[in-house]
C-alpha cells in the first residue's frame, strides 16, 4: 500500500533519469513518450502503490523536480 506520492514538475525536468534510477521501489519511469516543454524526456510516477514517500527521488533530482508527500491519516503532507 503506498504511503505517499509524488508530483513531477515537468517544466524543471532535464531528463536526466536520475530518480528512475534511484527509486528503491522502482516506482518511476522514464517511459520515452512524455516531453518537457524543453523537449526533455519526463519520467512518470507508474508503480504508485510501492512509493513509501522515502525522498530519494527528490534529494536525487538535481533540478528541483519532484515533491514528494506523505500521507498523514486521510490527506497527503509534503515531506
Ligand atoms: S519517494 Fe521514494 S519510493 Fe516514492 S517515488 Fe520517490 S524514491 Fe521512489
Ligand atoms: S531526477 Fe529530476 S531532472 Fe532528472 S529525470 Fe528525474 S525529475 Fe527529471
Amino acid at each position: 500500500m503506498a504511503k505517499g506520492e509524488i508530483v513531477i514538475i515537468d517544466v524543471n525536468c532535464r531528463g536526466c533519469g536520475f530518480c528512475q534510477l534511484f527509486c528503491p521501489k522502482d516506482c518511476i519511469t522514464i517511459t520515452g513518450d512524455r516531453f518537457s516543454p524543453l523537449g526533455y524526456l519526463l519520467p512518470t510516477f507508474t508503480n504508485q502503490d510501492q512509493c513509501n514517500a522515502c525522498g530519494i527521488c527528490a534529494w536525487m533530482c538535481p533540478h528541483l523536480a519532484i515533491d514528494v508527500y506523505r500521507y498523514a491519516g486521510k490527506g497527503a503532507a509534503k515531506s
